[in-house]
């Protein structure tokens, strides 16, 4: 049968890798660290580093397709493995969301709203940014932050030169802080063929920069939902994607903000593994491997819940919960601000 490889081993490598395996393809996981999380569940684990060029091209051979779990992989590592196997999504989707400012001005030149934001290299730059922006605004790291890390809030102008300094040089953007009723994100997958499917969009909830909890239904009205809906079909065509992207949304009284994109299944898509007939992790593996799109409407009313670190002392209780699907990542080590799993509590059709 057909293999897909899958770059990284954390959890959506590993709910990534029970889809593939679902529809009867090998999932090969390539992955730096030891004892991922998706090497409990993959049917092939690599363990080398992202510039190991044997064990890249090694791994490439072994498999029909190449996928991610996460956007930060190294350009020469991508560089390597394009060479023997086709990587979706594709360089361009990657390139795009690697880089915050490279990411704001694709998405302005598409048409879409996002907070304000600038450019910032030197103090200067920031002061100069802070009077045109104004606060409270957020310094930003352009690359490698996730879950809110390398995020710095401005409060007042006076707070520049500190805020600049802990990020130590890397280069970053500033952004106005938006004002939201609520956060939204939409989970959309393109297929090979170009079809475009979404998932309904959920309402997110964040604690100390960490997703802890997406509602489906949102309380979207029905013209914002389609808003959301075109918005990152819009996104989609643009980069001519496969697979599953995730669209972060700000939900102001004005209209719909685009926060940021992540081009891989998300955690705000979590919920469609209890309240759909095809999850969002299928629809990446379908995408992907050139199938048809699945049938990914909403058929129940889902709240998902991380376990971030203690909350796995609640475990033995949800466990025992009506309507409550677990879904636990395997990993040895409880750690503060670690995903350790999550929860769907699920509420059918027939019940409301
Ligand atoms: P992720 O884990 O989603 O990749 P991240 O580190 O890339 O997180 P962001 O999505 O930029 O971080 O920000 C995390 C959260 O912080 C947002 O979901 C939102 O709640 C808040 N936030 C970020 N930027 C802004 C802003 N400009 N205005 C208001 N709130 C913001
Ligand atoms: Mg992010
Ligand atoms: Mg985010």
């Amino acid at each position: 049968g057909a293999a897909i490889g899958i770059l990284g081993g954390g959890q959506l490598g590993r709910m990534l890798s029970v889809a593939a395996a679902r529809l009867g393809f090998t999932a090969h996981i390539f992955e730096p660290g030891a004892n991922p999380p998706a090497g409990q569940v993959a049917a092939r684990t690599t363990t080398a580093s992202w510039d190991d060029a044997a064990a890249l091209a090694a791994f490439a051979e072994s498999v029909d397709v190449i996928t991610y779990e996460f956007e930060n992989i190294p350009t020469a590592t991508l560089d390597m493995l394009q060479q023997h196997r086709p990587i979706r999504p594709g360089r361009e989707a990657l390139r795009v969301s690697q880089d915050r400012l490279v990411e704001k001005d694709f998405l302005r030149d598409l048409g879409l709203e996002t907070a304000p934001y600038a450019d910032i290299t030197t103090l200067a730059s920031l002061e100069e940014a802070l009077s045109r922006i104004g606060t409270p605004a957020i310094l930003k790291t352009r690359r490698f932050g996730y879950d809110g890390k390398g995020q710095m809030r401005i409060g007042k102008p006076e707070e520049a030169a500190d805020a600049l300094a802990l990020l130590a040089g890397a280069p970053a953007v500033l952004e106005g802080f938006v004002p939201f009723e609520c956060e939204v994100s939409v989970i959309a997958a393109r297929g090979l063929d170009g079809a475009v499917t979404c998932f309904d969009p959920g309402e997110n909830e964040h604690r100390d920069g960490i997703l802890r909890r997406t509602t489906v239904p949102s309380r979207l009205s029905i013209a914002r939902r389609s808003d959301a809906v075109l918005l990152a079909g819009k996104i989609l065509n643009a980069l001519d994607y496969v697979g599953v992207l995730g669209v972060e949304l700000f939900v102001t009284e004005s209209g719909l903000l685009v926060n940021e994109i992540a081009p891989r299944v998300h955690n705000s898509g979590h919920w469609t593994q209890n309240g759909c007939a095809v999850d969002q992790f299928e629809q990446h593996i379908r995408a992907i491997a050139g199938w048809p799109l699945g049938d990914g409407q909403r058929h129940a009313d889902v709240v998902m819940e991380n376990l971030i670190g203690d909350d796995m002392d609640q475990l033995p209780a949800l466990a025992g919960e009506p309507g409550v699907a677990l879904h636990l990542y395997g990993k040895a080590e409880v750690r503060a601000g670690r995903k350790m799993g999550h929860v769907n509590r699920i509420r059918s059709r027939a019940e409301r």
